[in-house]
Parts: C-alpha cells; sequence; structure tokens
C-alpha cells in the first residue's frame, strides 16, 4: 500500500510516537508525507518516505493529486483542530479527495490507531 503522512505542528510529536508503534507495519509499505513531518519520522523513527513539499507550500496539494491519480490508499492526516492554518483550503481539498475517492484518511490518533493496527 501507498500510506500517506501528515501532522500539523501541534501533532507532530502524536504522529512520531504512533509511528514508533506501528513501525514495523509501517515498514512493509511504501511511505510519503508532507516534508517536514516525513522528515521527522525518519530522522526519529527510522523510516524510508518520501518527503513531498511542506504542508502550506504545497504538501498536502501534492498528496491530494497523488491520490486522486489512485496512488494513495491510506491517509493518516493528524490536524490540530485548536489552531486555524495558513492552508485550511488545501487541507479541505484533500480531505474532500479522499471522500471523493473513498480513500481512509484517519485524523486522530484513535481512528489512525485502528486502521494501523489492521495493515497486514
Ligand atoms: P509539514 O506539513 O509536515 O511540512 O509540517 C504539514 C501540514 O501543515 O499540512
Amino acid at each position: 500500500m501507498n500510506i500517506a503522512l501528515i501532522a500539523h505542528d501541534a501533532r507532530k510529536d502524536a504522529i512520531v510516537t504512533l509511528a514508533k508503534t506501528f513501525a514495523p507495519q509501517l515498514r512493509k509499505h511504501f511511505l510519503l508525507a508532507t516534508g517536514t513531518t516525513g522528515s521527522r519520522l525518519h530522522k526519529e523513527v527510522g523510516l524510508e518516505v518520501e518527503c513531498l513539499l511542506s504542508g502550506p507550500f504545497g504538501g498536502d496539494l501534492q498528496i491530494g493529486a497523488r491520490l486522486a491519480q489512485g496512488m494513495v490508499d491510506l491517509v493518516v492526516f493528524l490536524r490540530d483542530p485548536m489552531t486555524a492554518q495558513p492552508h485550511e483550503p488545501d487541507i479541505n481539498a484533500l480531505l474532500r479527495a479522499c471522500d471523493v475517492h473513498n480513500v481512509p484518511c484517519a485524523t486522530n490518533n484513535a481512528t489512525a490507531s485502528l486502521l494501523l493496527s489492521h495493515l497486514a
């Protein structure tokens, strides 16, 4: 599977912890991520991750474009629900693309844990 990982700044520690927990499962799949999230997952968890642009510079849109082309099978997007984001339209576009293409998208830890624990 191709799995996209994204976390807003306030949720980056959470995605690192999540990725450490599920590292054995994640290693079996192709991972892609927005820039800062991906570089933290590589440095702190040791995962091989294709790093796209940082979210505010178009990374969410890049992931959305790949997803629309059938190249993303699962999205973990730990959003910060308490802070307005400058790239809110990009975030909404990615979430909409998930719904349009029926791609599972976890936006909080509980859902992400459920999805990742079901990875083969
Ligand atoms: P980042 O982007 O991983 O480059 O911080 C995430 C986002 O803000 O959408």
